[in-house]
């Protein structure tokens, strides 16, 4: 299954409808496809999935569906046959960017009043780049103005860098959503002792 296909069945909404049944849906090694947002796919297209052999039942859901002919429970859980590779890099966009500083300010820590802060500011020749800009609350970004951290007097938590997949993936795990299926967790690692 292409990537982009994949991506595309991705439905946040569903997380806030839990008795729409959404499938969990595992990579070929049963690690989350993602984590945030956490991949899942409506019933029906788990379902279709299953017939195109295209995904194995990891876990069900009590709910049964009817047709005429067949009858089956509902996956709650499912691992796609053939693994699908994360790319590299991810898109260099707000949320993700957020995503890679923990939704904290990198300068005071603060999680409230998030924005932008251009590390060597742009009247200075600073890019908007992964590796140029971090996430600051309004009043640290306020204060720094157009000064960098060091003409500021202030100290980044951590230097702005371009991160991998996978470490934005293990970012979002400390994000989880507010439903989760019982049959979801097992697949999920958000227990702190795993994050050490
Ligand atoms: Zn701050």
């Amino acid at each position: 299954m292409e990537r982009a296909c994949v991506e595309l069945m991705y439905h946040p909404d569903l997380i806030r409808h839990p008795d729409n049944c959404p499938a969990l849906v595992l990579n070929a090694d049963y690690t989350p496809l993602s984590y945030y947002p956490l991949s899942l796919w409506p019933w029906q297209t788990a379902i279709k999935a299953v017939f195109l052999d295209r995904v194995d039942i990891v876990e069900h859901y009590d709910r049964e569906i009817h047709s005429p002919t067949c009858r089956m429970r509902i996956p709650s859980v499912i691992a796609l046959r053939q693994y699908v590779k994360p790319h590299e890099h991810p898109a260099f966009t707000r949320f993700n960017l957020f995503l890679r500083d923990h939704f904290e300010c990198q300068y005071c820590g603060s999680p409230r009043d998030l924005t932008f802060d251009h590390v060597v500011p742009r009247s200075q020749g600073g890019r908007t780049t992964w590796e140029n800009v971090s996430t600051a609350c309004a009043p640290c970004n306020l204060r720094k103005g157009g000064r960098t951290p060091k003409q500021a007097g202030m100290a980044l938590t951590q230097a702005p860098h371009k991160p991998t997949s996978w470490q934005l993936q293990d970012s979002g795990r400390k994000f989880p959503p507010n439903y989760l299926h019982d049959s979801w967790r097992d697949w999920l690692y958000w227990d702190a002792e795993l994050e050490s």
